[in-house]
């Protein structure tokens, strides 16, 4: 299927692994320009560079900058040949909140969750729809967690910030300014995936509790109603298909993709 989109200009937050990487990659496979960010230059150029040899036809922009302060956000809207704030497509992800009681949560922690995992994406929404609006076609997708469904006691950073998120989105992306102007926005609800997090919170749950980190990764498996992880290609189809022009019904939706893990 052709998704429509050649030529457009993606932003895509956290592109250097995992599912942002796997969102940057569908859309460039689907022709799209992306500005690819990520805070650790060597690895976001690396993946800049990997992807360049599989999509050679599109303009790939590597921005080295946390897309969660002021000032990395006015860098990626300033890239030497970019398209500004002239975005067609928005993909808002960085990294999760970590894991913990909430006992131990002070005001600071709870105030860098919000920040990272809803007023990021507040702030690149705010800075992209009303031109897309104008010009008739925008697409937002929101990584954000299936934990908003069903949400886990130890990640109540991430639940609480996220469903922050999830309900801005909700009255957003109904306003007749956006959805009357071809203007979507969907949140994608990863569940388990394949990526560098996924290994570390393994390798720190298992150091924690005194076991084989295999072990756990069989336990969780054997939970799974898939019986497997979710692959990052996997998770970028399915957000290049929302960003396509066939998608401009799916609008103020929260979609998992998690194997049936959530209800
Ligand atoms: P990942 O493999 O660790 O990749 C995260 C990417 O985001 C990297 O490219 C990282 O590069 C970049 N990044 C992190 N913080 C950033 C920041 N402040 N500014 C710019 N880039 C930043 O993580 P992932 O598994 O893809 O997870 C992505 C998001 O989905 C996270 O919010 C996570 O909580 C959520 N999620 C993931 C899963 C899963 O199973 N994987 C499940 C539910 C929710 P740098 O570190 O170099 O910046």
């Amino acid at each position: 299927m052709d998704l429509g989109i050649k030529g457009k200009w993606a932003l895509v937050g956290g592109a250097s692994k995992g599912l942002g990487w796997g969102c940057a990659r569908a859309l460039a496979l689907e022709g799209v320009n992306v500005v690819m960010v990520a805070r650790g230059a060597e690895a976001l150029n690396q993946s800049v560079a990997d992807l360049q040899k599989e999509a050679p036809g599109v303009t790939l922009i590597g921005v080295a900058a946390d897309i969660t302060t002021e000032a990395g956000r006015a860098a990626l809207f300033s890239a030497p040949g970019g398209p500004g704030k002239d975005f067609d497509i928005v993909v808002t992800n960085a990294g999760g909140p970590p894991p913990g009681d909430f006992r131990n949560w002070d005001r600071e922690a709870w105030i860098k969750a919000v920040d990272a995992n809803m007023l990021t994406p507040i702030e690149l929404i705010r800075a992209t729809v009303d031109g897309m609006a104008a010009r008739g076609f925008g697409r937002v997708v929101n990584i954000t967690s299936s934990a908003v469904k069903s949400p886990i006691d130890i990640l109540g950073l991430s639940n609480g910030a996220r469903s922050g998120l999830t309900g801005f989105v909700a009255g957003t992306s109904r306003s007749s300014q956006l959805a009357g102007r071809n203007v979507t926005i969907n949140n994608l609800l990863p569940g388990t995936f394949e990526t560098a997090r996924l290994a570390s919170n393994f390798k720190a749950a298992a150091q924690r509790q005194g076991v084989d980190a295999e072990q756990l990764i069989e336990k969780r498996l054997a939970s799974r109603p898939a019986h497997r992880f979710g692959r990052p290609e996997e998770f970028g189809r399915t957000c290049a298909y929302l960003c396509s022009v066939h998608a401009g019904y799916i609008n103020g939706q929260s979609i998992g993709v998690d194997g049936g893990q959530a209800l």
